[in-house]
């Protein structure tokens, strides 16, 4: 089947301005030539640390700037080139839930009317009668109580204004939905309910989800796939359990280290990279992860390593696979 989201060497570069005349002098290579793929009713989740272009990636596909390079496709249409005025049925099927549910929404409004408000804009009521029913149906949904919709934002704590956030986007009947850090700034008791929601909601409505988040932690219960981002780059993408169980990219194994393991005993190697994300107006040359990583060698510097598999469906952008297996300590059979 054909996705729902094709994304093709995206580049978003922003420029810096300064110096006397207020000229261009130099650029943030924010997302750097970037692409992947998202299925019908598929969770692809986004991670690095913050600064590495993830949202970036989320605004692009939102359309709320113009992209530098490459190409965005929703379900075979291609919308980075769409002009603003032709790009509202477009604008329904990708909506977004934002980090912060206190600011996110108006507190000027009541949940009805936020709520009504994309109903209304995408004409997807018939009457009044039928918007009362769609906006009762999505407290359902969200499993809220249906008097909800009478209250204000203020009234509700930070779970359940997600759970508002969520039935906004919902309220636009869209195919896919871009979660930006959507539970980060939730309590880690009410971060899980959140997330249980989102996988059931993706079964029951299948929906595609591009699930953006620094915390491994948080996807590795309810994500298809991961892509692992750094410095503007995707630097692993893999099926779920493939990356946790065996990664394949040196810095998706610092992260996945720091990822606490339920069972005790099993705790995984706490890899500490050295020093900061360097900067992304002027990025590391070869490997941009060159400065940081435990396995660094000479081609590392000056060469940059391209996406490639190292199993069907699994693929990493470092230089180690191709060194005999004997000598990758990254691969399945290379002695302890
Ligand atoms: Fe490390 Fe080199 Fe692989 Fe980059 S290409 S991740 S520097 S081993
Ligand atoms: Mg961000």
């Amino acid at each position: 089947p054909k996705p729902i989201l094709q994304v093709d060497d995206l580049k978003k570069h922003f420029p810096l301005r300064g110096g006397l005349l207020g000229g261009v002098t130099g650029h943030v290579y924010a997302v750097d030539g970037i692409s992947f793929e998202i299925a019908k009713g598929e969770t692809l989740s986004l991670v690095g640390e913050s600064g590495c272009g993830k949202s970036t990636v989320g605004k692009a596909v939102l359309r709320l700037f113009d992209i530098t390079a490459g190409q965005v496709v929703l379900d075979g249409t291609r919308i980075d080139t769409l002009p603003q005025s032709t790009l509202r049925p477009m604008r329904r099927r990708v909506q977004v839930v934002f980090q912060d549910p206190f600011s996110s929404l108006n507190p000027r409004m009541r949940v009805k009317d936020i709520l009504a408000e994309p109903i209304r804009n995408f004409g997807l009521a018939k009457n009044n009668a039928d918007l009362d029913r769609r906006l009762a149906e999505l407290m359902d949904t969200v499993r809220l109580p249906r008097d909800a919709i009478t209250r204000w934002p203020h009234e509700f704590s930070g779970g359940q204004r997600q759970r508002i956030g969520i039935a906004r986007a919902l309220a636009a009947e869209p195919d896919l939905i871009i979660c930006d850090e959507a539970v980060s700034a939730l309590d880690v008791s009410v971060k899980a309910q959140i997330v249980n929601l989102l996988q059931d909601l993706q079964k029951e409505l299948g929906l595609a989800l591009l699930f953006i988040s620094h915390d491994l932690a948080i996807v590795e219960h309810m994500t298809h796939r991961v892509a692992v981002m750094y410095l503007g780059k995707i630097v692993e993408v893999a099926p779920r359990r493939s990356l946790f169980a065996a990664p394949k990219h040196p810095y998706t194994q610092a992260l996945l280290s720091a990822v606490p393991v339920p069972q005790p005993g099993a705790a995984r190697q706490r890899i500490i990279l050295k020093g900061d994300v360097p900067s992304p107006i002027n990025p590391p040359s070869g490997c941009r992860f060159h400065t940081r990583c435990p396995y660094v060698f000479d081609r590392c510097r000056v060469d940059e390593p391209l996406l490639k598999p190292t199993s069907p469906a699994h693929t990493a952008a470092c230089h180690l696979h191709d060194l005999p297996p004997e000598q990758n300590p990254l691969s399945a059979d290379a002695s302890p």
